[in-house]
Order: C-alpha cells, then structure tokens, then sequence
C-alpha cells in the first residue's frame, strides 16, 4: 500500500514539476513549450493493476465479499443479503452502536439541535454539546484539551500534514494505517517506516536519521488493526526522550478496548496520559458513533483549533453523533464489565483458535484476531464460504497487508457468545483444512 501511494505520489510531483518548468517558461521562450504527450488520456484513468486484481477475483465464479448489503444494526447476529448472519465483522467493540440509551441520546439531540449544524464551529459557532464531548475525551485520554472532527481518517490526514512540514520527519509504524501515511505524504515532510513494531528498528532508524531534520513525529497505533498486536508505550516514551521526537498514538482500536476501564493503551501501560503528545482515536468504533478527535496539551490543541484545515474548514460533528459518542463515554465509565466480557471474549477466542491450529500470531488478543491464509484468492474464496455458512469475517488482502501475508480479520466484541465464537472457528478450521496448502 506504501509504495504504491508513494509511487503514485512521486509520479504526481514529476507531472507537476514538469508542468510548472513549463509555464515558467511560458512567455517568450517558445522552444521551452513542453512538447505534447504521444497520447494524451481522454478522461482519468482506471489503473491497470485494479482493473487485473478485479478480473482474476471475478474470474474464481464467486460473489466478492465486499459492499454486501447488511441490513439492521452491527450486532453480533445482523442480516447480509436477506439471510441471518453472525457478525465478525463490525468494530461495534462494547456492543454500544445499537444501545437503546445511545439510540436515545442520538433520537433527542435531534429534536433539540436538529441533524446538522450545518457549517464550520469556528464561523457558525459552537453548540455547548462540542465542547462538553471534547472535554470528556481529554479525561478519557489523560490529557489536557481534544478537538474533534467528524471523521477519523480525515483527523489523521489533516492533522499530521499540518504540524509537519519540509525540513521535518515523520517515522511511522510499517503497518500504520492508510489516514496516518496519507497524511505523513501530504505534510511534505521526509517519510520512513520502521519494521512492524520492531522498535529496534525504530530506534536504529532514529540513531541515523533524527539529526538530520527539524521536528520528527513517531506515530504508531495503541492496537494494529491488521495484526491485533500493541506497542509497547514505555519503551516508545524512552525513545522519544532520548531522541527528541513527539509521539503521536492512533488509538481507533484500543480505546474502549484496552486496560481494565477501557481508557486505551495509556490504562494498558500504567503511564500518565501527558507523556503522548498526541492522541488520535475515532468515534465509530467502541464509541458507537462517526468522527475523530486529537488529545493532547492545552496549547497545541488551541493552535489546532485555530488553523488545521480538516476541522476549520469543515463542518462540526452532528448533533447525534456528538450525543451518542458522549453516551457511549458515559455507559464506558459505568459499566467496565462489558471491558472484561470483551477481554474474556478475545482470550477465548485465541484459545480455542490455537486449539485448532489456527495461526494468529498473537500472545493476547483484546479485539481483533487476525487468522493467517497466505494466498489473496484463498482468503477471498474462504469469506465467501464463511459467507455462504453464515458468518460475515472479512479478508484482508494486497494491497492493506503485505502480498502473500493474507489473512481472515476477526472483529470480537462483548456482545459475542462463547458458541459464536467456537462455531466460526471450528468452520473456519474446516474450511482452511480443505483449501489451504501446507
Ligand atoms: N485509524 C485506524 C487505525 C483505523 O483502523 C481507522 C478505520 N478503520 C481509522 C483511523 C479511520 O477511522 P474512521 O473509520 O472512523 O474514519
């Protein structure tokens, strides 16, 4: 995925450059007019390689399992295609998306502020519910101030391209996840990756390179939503300590889910939540609702509010999915046993997964659990009869994980029984034995 937004982008600067060495010219200089191109495209181009991967999909005789129609809410027995169906495949963590108190709270901010606030906060102004959300996301986060956007990919994306620049370096986890590198491509700052949390790698990488640049921006996700796995945040502190470089966590799979109250990967490790400085999570998952927000000190927040274009050119979060999110904050502080039922969940999963020989690559699981197939058409070909059986798990494939490194992504919530979860496997188990080489 990296590469090829790299290549592309890389491609893009090339066009560019050329086109305004061209018009600087312009004017005088006739023989600096850049020259026609052979064949010039008539409309934008469909890329060969997704038309290719589209084929050879279509050419295995069986119905993708992508945009299916899923019809209800996202709980763990929902309706795909007409038919009943347990749902592996939602981040509806604490079963909260369909909460009735949620519900409710999304039913009468509607009937006070209506379903819009219909511009920018900063130009239109603020509904007390803005400010009350954002303050109860700093103390879920241990931090001074948050501001929050109405979407998490958008947060990620506009924040980071606008605190780093040309001159700075942004260094960031191999299997980040797309918003975060779109964001580190667009800021025009130096962009590396290290292995997939190797923080050796991490830390040699910082030995040759941090000197070079003006600020450098580590970011790395509280729970990889491709591997299931966590970094290990008091080792990532010491780094940042001894190397000089603030610390971004993207925490869209961890809040809600990590640490006994849920409260994210700072709970998880013991450490105060000030030491990051900048924590990102999105709304739409354990918190039930669509949106992001950045947590950190009190004067980047404000600069934030001031000046990132994502949140100052962009309207403010709706009146129901402000509410539901301060719900879902609300119901997340006074029940922390849908926490440990998501935890006890995970773990069996995990267990009765190796039990059958399944490889997951983990020592702990806490939400998603990655089941490993290899082969891009096998692991399409398996959700398709998991599909077929009753059970929505979605593949993972080129180009969001590595070629050959394919896998089935289990999304386990609190709302799961045991049976579900035996079931799926165990069909899961059956199908791999059928399909997979050894
Ligand atoms: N960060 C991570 C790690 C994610 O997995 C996602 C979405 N799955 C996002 C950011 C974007 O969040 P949203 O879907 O709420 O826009």
């Amino acid at each position: 995925m990296s590469d090829i937004s790299e290549q592309r982008l890389d491609e893009k600067r090339r066009q560019l450059a050329a086109l305004l060495r061209g018009r600087r010219k312009q004017g005088g200089d006739a023989a600096a007019v850049p020259s026609p191109i052979a064949a010039p495209p008539v409309s934008l181009e469909v890329p060969e390689s997704f038309r290719q991967q589209r084929e050879r999909f279509l050419g295995m005789g069986i119905s993708l399992p992508f945009f299916r129609s899923l019809n209800g809410c996202s709980s763990p027995v929902c309706s795909m295609e007409g038919r009943p169906a347990v749902n592996f495949s939602c981040y509806n963590y604490l079963g909260l998306a369909d909460d009735p108190r949620v519900c409710a709270a999304a039913q009468a901010a509607i009937d006070t502020y209506g379903t819009s606030v219909s511009a920018s906060r900063v130009a239109s102004g603020e509904r007390p519910f803005h400010r009350s959300l954002e303050r109860r996301l700093a103390a879920l986060t241990g931090s001074e101030d948050a501001l929050v956007f109405v979407s998490g990919f958008g947060t990620n994306e506009t924040v980071i391209s606008h605190l780093l620049g040309p001159g700075d370096l942004v260094v960031h986890d191999a299997l980040i996840h797309s918003s975060a590198l779109q964001g580190a491509l667009a800021s025009g700052a130096r962009r590396m990756d290290f292995r997939h949390n190797d923080l050796g790698d991490l830390e040699q990488l910082l030995r040759r390179n941090r000197s070079q640049y003006h600020q450098c921006l580590v970011v790395v996700e509280g729970l990889y939503s491709m591997d299931g796995d966590i970094p290990e945040l008091s080792a990532l502190l010491e780094l940042k300590r001894r190397h000089g470089v603030a610390l971004m966590v993207d925490e869209a799979h961890s809040v809600g889910v990590l640490g006994e109250h849920g409260l994210g990967l700072a709970e998880f490790s013991g450490v105060d939540g000030k030491a990051v400085d900048l924590w990102m999570g999105t709304l739409s998952k354990s918190l039930a609702s669509c949106g992001g927000y950045i947590a950190g000190s009190a004067a980047l927040i404000e600069y934030l509010r001031y000046s990132v274009p994502g949140f100052v050119y962009s309207v403010g979060i709706s009146p129901p999915n402000a509410a539901a999110a301060m719900a879902a904050l609300e119901i997340l502080q006074q029940e922390p046993e849908r926490v440990a039922s998501l935890h006890r969940n995970a773990q069996l999963f995990l267990d009765v997964a190796r039990g059958l020989g399944l490889k997951t690559g983990l020592e702990q699981a806490y939400s998603v659990v990655p089941v490993m197939v290899g082969e891009s058409e096998t692991t399409v070909r398996i959700s398709a009869l998991l599909m077929d059986q009753g059970f929505n798990v979605q593949p993972a494939i080129f180009p969001a994980v590595p070629e050959g490194q394919a896998r089935l992504r289990f999304f386990v919530t609190s709302a799961h029984t045991q049976a579900q979860i035996r079931d799926v496997l165990a069909r899961t188990a059956e199908l791999m034995a059928q399909l997979v080489a050894d």
